[in-house]
């Protein structure tokens, strides 16, 4: 996988985890998914086991790797909080997001439940740091709504919503402590509708309560037609950026290598 990215709001993906499963409408037609059983069977493929979840731990340290800052969508082809991640992996990734603070970290999940219990209990480092954005899907009320709860409930320094794909009027939202919301229409194949009235109420709320406003698309079957204006304008808010320095190149790369092996190592005794 290349680590740019065409998702508007990222720099670059980074896996550490691939594939998932279902838990919500919001998966419906999940994007990941429809790639990577494209290649399920394909020897050698990063996606041969098609959307089965398998942790990458070869994946490590790609963004000590990576000496410029990005923003990072963290497994943009997975969710972080799967339940078939076990914790001693997601604490590798998070080791990795503490020791390469010069990107940006964008963790999105739709497993809220299990986020907030680790930032508020072996994560509560990380959740401290502004370098690392810890967001939440809400697609609807039913699951939407809760997990915005949950993330409110943790301790983290930066938290967001990611309201897509917008499948209703979510009603008035609670923003307290919430410093960024992503909204988008679905788009590909079966692509559900999104109603301008629905994408209008959040962004009047966002203005209302100081939160940067990023309007992400409208989708459709072809999403380059519809484009991304809402009401004439493009709206690209983002919380503000933390400056990290660098590390030198020796120092980067033998703690990629350090994390790489030692989750290696963990993976062969099981
Ligand atoms: S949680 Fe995300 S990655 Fe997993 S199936 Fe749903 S949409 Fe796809």
């Amino acid at each position: 996988m290349s680590s740019l990215s065409k998702i508007e709001w990222t720099d670059a993906t980074w896996n550490p985890v691939r594939g998932c499963t279902k838990v919500s409408p919001g998966c419906k037609h999940c994007y990941a998914e429809r790639f990577a059983e494209r290649f399920r069977g394909v020897a050698g493929h990063p996606f041969g086991q098609g959307f089965d979840l398998r942790l990458v731990p070869e994946k490590l340290g790609e963004p000590l790797r990576w000496c410029q800052p990005k923003m990072i969508f963290v497994n943009s082809m997975s969710d972080l909080f799967h339940p078939n991640v076990p914790d001693s992996f997601i604490l590798q990734v998070v080791e990795t997001m503490l020791l390469a603070r010069w990107h940006t970290y964008q963790v999105l999940t739709k497993r809220p439940d299990r986020l907030k219990k680790m930032l508020n209990g072996p994560l509560r480092e990380a959740a401290a740091e502004k370098h690392i954005w810890w967001g939440v899907s809400v697609e609807n009320r039913r699951h939407g709504l809760p997990r915005i709860s949950d993330l409110q409930a943790t301790p983290a320094a930066v938290r967001f919503l990611s309201i897509e794909p917008l499948l209703e009027d979510v009603g008035t939202l609670s923003l307290d402590g919430i410093s960024w919301v992503i909204v988008g229409g679905e788009s590909g194949p079966g692509a559900r509708p999104m109603e301008e009235s629905w994408v209008v109420s959040l962004q009047k709320q966002c203005k209302v309560a100081g939160v940067p406003f990023f309007f992400k698309q409208w989708g459709g079957v072809r999403k380059k037609v519809h484009g991304r204006t809402l009401r004439g304008r493009t709206h690209d808010g983002f919380p503000k950026r933390v400056n990290n320095p660098s590390l030198p190149a020796t120092l980067r790369l033998q703690h990629a290598r350090d994390i790489e092996q030692s989750a290696l190592v963990q993976i062969a005794v099981g």
